[in-house]
């Protein structure tokens, strides 16, 4: 660690998560999990848009901690069935919040339908001296109708990125983590924080 690194809290305690966004902040910022600053329990997240639980994501940390911090909230949008499940991806099936439920859903959802495009939408909203900002990054693709691949989370077996034959779950995790929707939001938050 160097003396004049700034640190940060990411708002997560996903470990992966705040892996991949220190590799891309580099050494100019030092990220700091909500463990620790030594919270350990949910954020309240219970509004129907990424923007607002974003934003009452990191506002929450904010107010109690009063440091520099960031929150981000994803979800999958289907153009077929009008964004959804959107802001609901994690609880699409249920409250168990079970990722091969959800997954069936969508392709019981979509059976029959032959508009297959979709997207991944991350929000992130960062306060950094008391001021609040927000970026944005989507990678458009296409839901298939059935699972492939091992690799990655969530909805990665059904989601094949434009441009790209196989799904997230089929690609070396190195390929998703340079094109992938919260891959282009945290490049928007590190170039605005090595900016200020
Ligand atoms: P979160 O806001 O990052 O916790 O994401 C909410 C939900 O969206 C997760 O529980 C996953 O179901 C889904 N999701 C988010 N990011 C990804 C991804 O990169 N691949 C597949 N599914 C994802």
């Amino acid at each position: 660690m160097q003396d004049n690194q700034q640190k940060i809290v990411f708002a997560t305690n996903n470990l992966h998560k705040l892996s991949e966004v220190q590799h891309i902040l580099g050494n100019h910022f030092l990220l700091l999990s909500l463990n620790d600053i030594g919270f350990n329990h949910d954020i309240p997240e219970d509004h129907d848009t990424l923007e607002e639980n974003a934003s009452q994501k990191v506002r929450f940390i904010h107010n109690r901690f009063s440091v520099n911090c960031f929150a981000d909230d994803t979800g999958l949008e289907v153009d077929a069935l009008g964004g959804s499940p959107g802001v609901h991806s994690a609880r699409y099936a249920g409250d168990h919040k079970s990722t091969k439920d959800n997954v069936r859903k969508l392709l019981a959802d979509l059976k029959g339908e032959s508009n297959r495009k979709a997207q991944f939408r991350t929000v992130i909203s960062l306060i950094i001296d008391g001021t609040e900002k927000q970026f944005e990054g989507i990678i458009r693709g296409q839901i298939i109708d059935d699972l492939r691949g091992e690799n990655g989370f969530g909805y990665d077996p059904i989601f094949v990125p434009e441009g790209y034959s196989k799904t997230f779950a089929e690609l070396n995790l190195s390929i998703k983590n340079r094109i992938s929707h919260r891959a282009i939001a945290i490049q928007k938050l590190v170039s605005y924080l090595k900016s200020v």
